[in-house]
């Protein structure tokens, strides 16, 4: 125990730390809550063609209308759920939100649109995903690749033999995997060849420092490398003009960021009709 948080001792009796606590069971129970009484938004942010700046799929993010603390981001309420089965719920409450979105649009005569969701790390040692991404899929007659899943490094670096061979299966399903986040976790870039990951997003602390030749040459030496592991690439946190004239002379070729959309209520951004005020 001590051994475990001898680096922040000073944490250990704090008033903040037992706050910490409380704020843990809170959106533990809170979150629970939450997804059974479909209280969760699915918001959309664009991923953008940068030459022809056309929207090629979009990504899912969701978003906590808390009724006490009002909106939590999921970078607060993620790492929360992650440590228990929620995170997994959650990945199932956004994977059948987002498969519905799609089915609805065909509903009303949009085109499909392809959607990304984020997965928690925990997930791709389930090996009954596979089957339930599949069901869902058949159920609302939307094919796999209007599906993409992001991971992170993370998940990547304990790649045993379960995830391994849950990515294959979901790959074999068509389903499209994208590395998010890449660059802020301890993976080398000669693991990119054995992933068989489709599509690298090169994580926004990358494009935030674009402006320094140091971070120039790493972004442009990371889209080479994807680029011979014939990955698509995509640079997200895009906030100016400027990062998108030197993405794209750097051959990136998709972009993300407030530049083009911050994400945006879901439905509307589809152009879709109001839900039913029914369940
Ligand atoms: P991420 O997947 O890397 O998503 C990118 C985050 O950057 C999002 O934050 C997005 O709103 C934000 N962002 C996009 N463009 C810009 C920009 O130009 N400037 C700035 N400052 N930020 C930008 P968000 O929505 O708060 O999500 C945070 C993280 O939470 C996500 O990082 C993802 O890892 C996780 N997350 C979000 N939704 C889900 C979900 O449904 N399931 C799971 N498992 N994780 C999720
Ligand atoms: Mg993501
Ligand atoms: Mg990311
Ligand atoms: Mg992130």
């Amino acid at each position: 125990q001590y051994a475990k948080t001898h680096d922040q001792p000073v944490a250990f009796f704090s008033p903040q730390f037992h706050a910490g606590i409380t704020w843990q069971l809170d959106i533990e129970q809170g979150l629970k809550h939450a997804i059974e009484t479909e209280a969760l938004e699915i918001y959309l942010q664009p991923k953008l063609d940068l030459t022809s700046h056309r929207i090629l799929s979009y990504e899912a993010l969701v978003r906590w209308n808390h009724a006490e603390h009002g909106f939590i981001s999921p970078a607060a309420f993620i790492p929360v759920a992650e440590r228990t089965m929620l995170g997994q719920t959650l990945d199932r409450y956004v994977l059948s939100a987002v498969i519905r979105l799609i089915a609805n649009c065909r509903e009303q005569g949009l085109e499909e649109p392809v959607i990304a969701v984020n997965m928690t790390a925990k997930h791709f040692s389930d090996t009954s995903l596979p089957v339930f991404i599949q069901e869902l899929l058949d159920t609302h007659g939307v094919s796999a690749n209007k599906l993409q899943l992001e991971i992170t490094e993370g998940i990547v670096m304990k790649l045993r033999r379960t995830t391994t061979r849950v990515l294959d299966e979901l790959r074999s399903l068509g389903i499209e995997i994208s590395l998010d986040d890449f660059g802020t976790g301890y993976s080398s870039l000669s693991y990119l060849q054995q992933l068989y990951v489709h599509e690298l997003k090169i994580d926004k602390v990358f494009i935030d420092d674009l402006e320094s030749v140091r971070g120039a040459t790493l972004v442009r030496s990371i889209i080479a490398i994807g680029k011979v592991s014939g990955l698509r690439i995509v640079a997200e946190g895009i906030e100016t003009e400027e990062q998108v004239n030197v993405l794209r002379s750097m051959n990136c070729d998709l972009g993300q960021g407030y530049f083009f959309a911050k994400p945006q209520p879901g439905r509307r951004l589809l152009g879709l009709d109001a839900p039913p005020l029914s369940h």
